[in-house]
């Protein structure tokens, strides 16, 4: 479960890591703050608010009011604001990153930081990033945090802090069963002071029966999500352009790294799941009608879903729903020769393979 950045800071107080004092408002008539300037920042599961204007300033309760109504009305990557973080503004010198997560592939936790923060971490090189797996059986010990101080180049006053700052850090890791907690950025204050200047926690959903004091929160999701949890279908949003409708999950997410080698952007994940039903391949193409895209997808390996259910389900969809971009079909599997057929007669040419119809994708957008 993703926390919001409210939640979180909650949770850094609770642990004592330093964070800037606030406020937590969901309505127009809670926008009151004492003492200016003061930051707005809107509250959504998803990286980069700053960038898409969910952050701003207010140098007085006139521009509170306002910043706070115009945020508030805001969708940030489709998803809508339904809170905000009102936080004394603070006087940066230097942004740091600071991290702990799992890493699955040697088992342990690793403490990644640099002091080129402020940025996504993905876009920061190796070279700047310092990291450290800590042996699940030994734990964090102080070292740790020494090393990873020295390693980043600190100044004495900042390592004393920095440490003090990771140390809880680890600590809460563990106590809340988190898969992530993130300081991003891990903010240098002018007077010498660091603090948490952002915070994302993942907890395993898994272990929520452990920390009662936390609720779920509902899920987010953006209109296309929504009308597609509406109508029982599992998609996701990702934000490009290539409508992928595909069965099983596995597959899917295959079809979707394999328009991300070959250099497109899938918009979706939409898995049509184990249902043999020529009424639910159209209903997929009527949502995918409401996106914008350049080109549709279609990745079928026949087992429970029959190739020729899907194939009759395209011919219906491009009857009946009226799709305006091009559609490449990959069968495979139960039934791919009468498919394969059916689609003909319609005027497509299936593939069999992925990775050929992947290319003619490439080809058909260009
Ligand atoms: P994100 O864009 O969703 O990661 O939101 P952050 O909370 O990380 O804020 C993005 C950026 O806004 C930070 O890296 C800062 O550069 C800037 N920012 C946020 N709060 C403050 C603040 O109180 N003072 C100043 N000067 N900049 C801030
Ligand atoms: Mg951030």
């Amino acid at each position: 479960m993703n926390l919001y950045e409210y939640q979180a800071k909650e949770l850094f107080r609770k642990y004592g890591i330093p964070i800037p004092s606030g406020k937590h408002v969901d309505s127009d008539s809670d926008l009151v703050w004492d003492r200016y300037p003061v930051v707005v920042k809107a509250q959504v599961l998803t990286g980069g608010r700053g960038k898409a204007g969910g952050i701003k300033f207010a140098s007085d309760g006139k521009e509170l009011q306002e910043k706070g109504k115009e945020i508030l009305a805001m969708s940030i990557k489709g998803l809508k604001v339904r809170s905000l973080l009102l936080e004394e503004k603070l006087d940066i010198s230097k942004e740091y990153y600071l991290s702990v997560t799992l890493d699955r592939s040697s088992k342990r936790p690793i403490i990644i930081a640099s002091t080129s923060g402020g940025v996504e971490i993905e876009d920061v090189p190796d070279s700047k990033i310092v990291k450290y797996w800590i042996d699940p059986t030994l734990g964090y010990s102080s070292f740790v945090g020494r090393e990873v101080s020295f390693k980043l180049g600190l100044s004495p006053e900042e390592s004393k802090q920095v440490q003090d700052i990771l140390a809880k850090t680890f600590v809460l890791y563990e106590g809340y069963d988190c898969e992530l907690v993130e300081i991003n950025p891990l903010v240098v204050l002018k007077d010498g002071r660091i603090l948490a200047g952002d915070a994302k926690i993942v907890i395993d959903s898994d272990s929520l029966f452990r920390h009662r004091d936390l609720t779920e929160n509902p899920a987010e999701r953006t209109e296309l999500e929504e009308l597609a949890y509406k109508r029982g279908y599992a998609l996701v949003e990702l934000g490009g352009d290539i409508g992928v409708i595909a069965n099983g999950a596995g597959l899917t997410m295959a079809t979707l790294d394999g328009l991300t080698l070959k250099g497109l952007k899938p918009k979706n994940f939409l898995d049509l799941g184990g249902s043999d039903d020529v009424e639910k391949v159209v209903g997929a193409f009527q949502i995918l009608k409401e996106a914008i895209i350049r080109g549709i997808l279609i990745n079928i390996f026949g087992g429970v879903t029959h190739c020729d259910t899907v194939a009759n389900g395209i011919a219906e969809a491009k009857k009946r729903v009226g799709i305006d971009v091009p559609i490449v079909v990959r069968l495979s599997g139960v039934n791919e020769d009468l498919g394969r057929k059916i689609l003909k007669e319609n005027g497509i040419d299936a593939y069999s393979d992925m990775m050929d119809a992947i290319r003619e994708v490439v080809e058909v957008v260009k």
